[in-house]
């Protein structure tokens, strides 16, 4: 079997595919293995170049305690998010659910919307109708449903927080699963949503887990776990093609062509559209069509003294209508007291690239990092300079489920169907989070494996 791409994804296959008895091939472009989970230091302490976080699900939690990390899974200290308002800072109250004014009047007591849209917000109750039809925009449903104020004020900047993309193009299907389900089941969102809360299906924030440590040592452990495995950094796939009978061949710069019997790609699609091209062209186009955003991560110190994140705050998030450079910040060592260096210092992780282009992320480092101090310090009345900082590229990182994702991946996975033993997974297609790219990951291993009785390739 050949697994192509050593992320996350790929990881989770190799390691699945290593427990069900195959031999494996995991192939990886770059010189380390992990793909965007990137664990460095800065001054003395962990702070992560990428994810810092795992949703706390019952199958990541099972797979962390197969691995051995189970006891050293930490969780955030604090877990209050902001938005950055033209007011200031407003934290999130408890009334917003799932994003949403499930309470209009708490979201503008907390300054977060003005007494108008929070007025323009309330009438959703007297309007009601059930979502029907195909699927429609994150952006166009909130601002039908609730106006403007609440898709600039708070469902831009918390899709902005995941690096999701703009509400006018994401797709509530695949984005928002759970507001899509209760906008097609319920005549008011509203509504919908208190229920939702009365019966604990939603309204408790979601709990997050990390390895003490950093996010590296779940990559390392899935690669200590492996028995038969080859590795090879370093080799990145040129083409795959169909071999003789049901076989592939798996072909890398300067090697002879490998035969395997199944291909887990577990690429970004833009990278997996070239190699399935000589399998299937429409998969081919599906894939490259999915679009990809390029973030980057500003890690900063700032010395004691310069300044400190409210109280049981973990960060915030910036609507893009205020026209920063600066999509999202952590209170970084509010957040994990274990990244505080030695003396007290306060260590923030901003994010930039929230959607399509973003013409900062061309700025060289210190450009990039100078600027987005100076948005950090007027959101947060910082009163010093950082006296280190990192910038961490990602590079298309972030894909973008526009209007009619799931659609094209069903697309995709027909035009695929007559390569059985070949299957896709990574953040590109159902979840980004590293949960759904591993759950996605063993679905595609068992499907390829599921085709290969007494495969041991
Ligand atoms: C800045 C940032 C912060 C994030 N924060 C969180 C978070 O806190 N929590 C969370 O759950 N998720 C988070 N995510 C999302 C999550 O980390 C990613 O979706 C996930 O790690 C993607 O893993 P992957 O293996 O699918 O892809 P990648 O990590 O992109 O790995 C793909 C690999 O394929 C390799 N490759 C490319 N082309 C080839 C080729 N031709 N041959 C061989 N190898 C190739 C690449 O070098 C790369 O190593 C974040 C993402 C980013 C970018």
């Amino acid at each position: 079997m050949a697994v192509i791409g050593g992320g996350i994804s790929g990881l989770a296959a190799a390691h699945w595919l290593d427990r069900s008895g195959c031999r494996v091939k995991l192939y990886e472009a770059s010189t380390r293995l992990g793909g965007v989970v990137k664990t460095a230091f800065l001054e003395d302490v962990v702070v992560e170049e990428g994810p810092d976080a795992l949703l706390s699900r019952a199958d990541i939690i099972e797979l962390c305690h197969s691995l051995g990390l189970g006891g050293d899974l930490v969780a955030p200290a604090v877990f209050g998010g902001h938005i950055w308002t033209r007011r200031g800072l407003r934290a999130l109250p408890r009334g917003i659910v799932l994003g949403l004014p499930a309470s209009p009047v708490a979201a503008v007591r907390s300054g977060l919307l003005s007494p108008w849209a929070g007025m323009r917000a309330g009438l959703e109750v007297m309007t009601p109708r059930r979502l029907a039809g195909p699927d429609v925009s994150v952006g166009k449903l909130v601002a039908e449903r609730f106006g403007a104020g609440v898709a600039e004020g708070l469902v831009d900047p918390l899709l902005a927080g995941r690096r999701a993309g703009m509400p006018e193009d994401i797709s509530l299907a695949a984005a928002e699963p759970a507001i899509d389900a209760l906008a097609r089941t319920n005549r008011s969102l509203i509504l919908g949503l208190r229920r939702a809360v009365r019966r604990g299906e939603a309204g408790a924030p979601p709990g997050f887990l990390a390895p003490a440590g950093g996010m590296e040592r779940l990559v390392d452990a899935l690669r200590g776990a492996m028995r038969a495995v080859e590795i090879r950094t370093g080799t990145p796939v040129t083409s795959i093609t169909q071999g003789t009978g049901a076989t592939y061949a798996v072909s890398t710069t300067g090697d002879a062509p490998v035969s395997v019997d199944g291909v887990v790609i577990a690429l970004p699609t833009h990278a997996a559209a070239p190699l399935i091209g000589p399998l299937s062209t429409a998969a081919a186009r599906e894939l490259a069509a999915i679009g990809y955003a390029s973030t980057a991560v500003v890690s900063f110190v700032y010395p004691p003294g310069a300044g400190a994140p409210p109280v049981g705050g973990s960060g915030f998030l910036v609507p893009s209508a205020r026209g920063k450079i600066t999509a999202a910040c952590t209170w970084y060592s509010a957040k994990w007291p274990a990244a505080t260096p030695r003396d007290g210092a306060l260590v923030l992780r901003a994010f930039v690239g929230r959607a399509g282009h973003e013409p900062a992320l061309e700025w060289d480092d210190d450009r990039l990092a100078a600027a987005i101090d100076m948005e950090l310090r007027s959101a947060m009345t910082l009163t010093r300079s950082p006296r280190t900082w990192k910038v961490s590229r990602w590079d298309r990182s972030l894909p973008e489920y526009t209007v009619g994702h799931k659609a094209r991946v069903a697309r995709l996975e027909k035009a695929l169907a007559a390569h059985a033993t070949v299957a896709l997974c990574g953040a590109g297609y159902r979840g980004s989070g590293i949960p759904d790219c591993i759950a996605g990951a063993e679905k595609a291993a068992a499907a390829v494996r599921g085709q290969i009785p007494a495969a041991t390739k």
